[in-house]
């Protein structure tokens, strides 16, 4: 086998087990073998840029940064749906159908998924775009987002029409929603809202790389062109899962407007068992000669109809309004409600955000309330039945003291919530700001629980998390639950914590507005803890990616005398405060502020080594050509377009070995 040969069978083997693991739900070898088998074909791809695919199964991990998405017009309009929301409003779209076709008509329902509606352009099997439903008319085009989307097929398999578009909606899948927003907490950043929104908005994220990290999956439900050769939607959805779309199964064909209530009912109930949110059903002629015939109203097709389901409300006494305190500090009131069965779950607390909230629904202990779920995941309460108020209700006071420490809260210019600045002593802060600290994406420490934690406060072995280090199997065994062996096992995480790197180090701190990616800059940047403690707001809003909001936050922190001291008895248990020395000898600052681009093969170095070596010596990689560029570092093979561009904007290019040397 050639090179060539190679390459495109490893792009097909990688694409067939793709689509067995994303679209069939059924893997055929390990992620481990997997990964080995990308990581070839990277390699490959990477030594012999003129086989470059865009659309190779290594394209999906992203990378690709797009500042302005182009507005694209889409090829047929793509339009919205006409609402129902009774039997008597199908049975009028019935008539309405029936009177303008012959024959007999018969439909198909389908799930109506809460998403983000997509168009994608297929040409000879390959993915041309994906453009968002934008107006109708036109969208963005979002091509570089989607490719990162494991269930939308780059290259399709079986007879496929030359060229045509299919449409769809992206989705967040709940677990996946779920697992992302507890992410954020541990982050201390505020939670997405629902699925829907944080959809469409890793479509229009610039970053690629990062929308791959998202859990996004594309459920299609629409062919559009000509000369398709198919007769019937249904024909249509099989035909399109047979070229390797995911096309749910749950599609149903039926002949008459009692069964599409059945289906609807059906699903009403039985929604939540779904991966994915769905916010109706939608029903569709199925004949595609009738739809034609049918044709569209200024807005919406008229062979097809949504219906909507209704979203679950109930109503439910309010027993007590609670105050929970975060990690921060910050108040979140919490109306304690009588248990109440709701969206297939049984909701027993909702969150009320913050005294605004309160104020303007004038919600108070012992109201009736309306409680509803959120996009289906998160209670929350929409308004009070006014009308079943008790006679001897009081309006709610917002408390005005910390109900754990009783210190006076405070309420920041701009800001919706209440905080407790009690940081050096209110149980909840204290307690966890350990708890984060020993988290997993932190300190990762072993053997060591929240709860532990918790209970190690209480009894007065730890005040803070440079406590932790003094801790002795001891004083630990007598503790609730603690054994010999379990003790030593936490005196043993805890050492071993002394190993993890410094800008895990950092976030692990629990700085407010530090969270990973920000550490992860802020290590990189100033390399060591004192270099940060000394760093001015100033100094700090000059590195990349840190604002105004982060860097008041960091000097507030090490201002504290307090915090300062932790921090030296870190170092004196030999914590990592610095970058390690290894790390540190490969950096420099020979290349800082400048912007270079790499292209074509090397001799002596694999591309993404030599884009780490700009990196580690304060240089910045970049992808294309412009005024801005520093450095052009030319390699074998690169494209002339490049190479003319760099000579006509008067771009200095350096050979491979003229750069590395520059570097010596
Ligand atoms: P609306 O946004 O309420 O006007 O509803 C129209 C949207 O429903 C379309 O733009 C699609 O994105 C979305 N949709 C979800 N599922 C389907 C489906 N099975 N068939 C057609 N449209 C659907
Ligand atoms: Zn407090």
């Amino acid at each position: 086998m050639n090179t060539k040969q190679k390459i495109e069978s490893l792009r097909e083997e990688l694409r067939q087990h793709n689509y067995n693991y994303y679209i069939l739900d059924d893997a055929t070898i390990s992620d481990y073998e997997f990964d080995i088998k990308l990581k070839e074909l990277q390699a490959l791809e990477e030594a012999n840029p003129e086989f470059f695919d865009a659309n190779s199964p290594t394209q999906r991990v992203g990378g690709a940064v797009t500042k302005n998405f182009k507005t694209t017009v889409h090829d047929s309009r793509m339009y919205s749906l006409d609402n129902s929301y009774s039997k008597e409003d199908l049975l009028d779209w019935e008539t309405r159908v029936k009177k303008m076709v012959d024959g007999e008509v018969s439909y198909i329902c389908e799930l109506k998924y809460d998403g983000a509606s997509i168009s994608l352009t297929y040409e000879n099997g390959k993915l041309l775009r994906a453009v968002t439903r934008g107006d109708g008319v036109q969208g963005d085009e979002v091509t570089a987002n989607v490719k990162t989307i494991h269930t939308v097929p780059l290259q399709l398999k079986g007879d496929y029409p030359e060229r045509f578009d299919i449409r769809g909606e992206i989705v967040l899948p709940i677990e996946g929603f779920l697992k992302m927003n507890e992410e954020r907490v541990e982050n201390d950043e505020e939670p997405y809202k629902n699925p829907r929104n944080t959809a469409s908005g890793s479509l229009k994220l610039q970053d690629s790389a990062e929308v791959a990290k998202r859990p996004l999956e594309c459920l299609l439900y629409s062919i559009v062109g000509n000369n398709l050769n198919i007769t019937s939607q249904f024909e249509g959805l099989e035909k399109a899962r047979s070229w390797g779309f995911k096309v749910p199964q749950e599609a149903k064909l039926v002949s008459s407007i009692d069964d599409v209530l059945e289906y609807v009912e059906y699903w009403d109930e039985h929604r939540y068992n779904l991966p994915y949110e769905i916010d109706g059903v939608v029903v569709k002629v199925n004949n595609l000669y009738q739809q034609d015939e049918l044709g569209f109203t200024a807005k919406a097709p008229r062979w097809a109809m949504a219906y909507k389901f209704k979203a679950e409300q109930v109503s439910t006494r309010l027993n007590e309004i609670t105050y929970q305190v975060g990690r921060t500090g910050a108040i979140t009131p919490v109306a304690n409600l009588e248990p109440v069965q709701l969206a297939g779950t049984i909701v027993k607390r909702a969150s009320l955000h913050n005294a605004d909230q309160i104020e303007k629904l004038d919600i108070r202990e012992g109201d009736e309330v309306f409680v509803e779920k959120g996009g289906e995941i998160i209670p929350k309460i929409i308004a009070v039945d006014l009308s079943m108020r008790p006679v001897n209700s009081v309006p709610t006071t917002y408390i005005s003291k910390c109900p754990e420490c009783d210190t006076e809260l405070v309420r920041l210019e701009g800001e919706a919530k209440h905080y407790c600045p009690n940081y050096k002593a209110c149980p909840p802060q204290v307690i966890g700001r350990i708890q984060h600290y020993i988290s997993r994406k932190a300190m990762d420490i072993d053997g060591l629980g929240g709860e532990t934690v918790a209970l190690l406060v209480k009894e007065g072995l730890i005040h803070n998390y440079s406590d932790l280090y003094e801790l002795t199997v001891e004083q630990v065994i007598p503790l609730e639950r603690m054994a010999q062996k379990s003790a030593e096992n936490l005196v043993k995480g805890i050492e071993l914590s002394k190993q993890i790197p410094f800008e895990r180090v950092l976030f692990a701190l629990g700085i407010r507005y530090v969270g990973e990616t920000v550490a992860k800059k802020l290590a990189k940047h100033y390399k060591s803890i004192d270099a940060l403690m000394f760093a001015s707001i100033l100094d700090l809003v000059t590195v990349d990616e840190i604002g105004e909001r982060i860097a008041e936050s960091v000097v507030e922190f090490f201002n504290s005398e307090e915090n300062r001291q932790i921090v030296e008895r870190l170092r004196s248990f030999g914590v990592q405060l610095e970058i390690s020395a290894e790390k540190l000898a490969n950096q420099t600052d020979k290349l800082k502020g400048l912007s270079i681009v790499v292209s074509g093969v090397f001799e002596t170095i694999s591309r993404n080594d030599l884009k780490k070596l700009i990196e580690d010596n304060g240089g910045k990689v970049s992808s294309s050509i412009s005024s801005k560029t520093s450095y052009l570092v030319a390699g074998d093979k690169m494209g002339p377009s490049k190479l003319i561009k760099a000579e006509n904007l008067g771009i200095s290019i350096l050979t491979e070995k003229a750069f590395l040397s520059k570097l010596k």
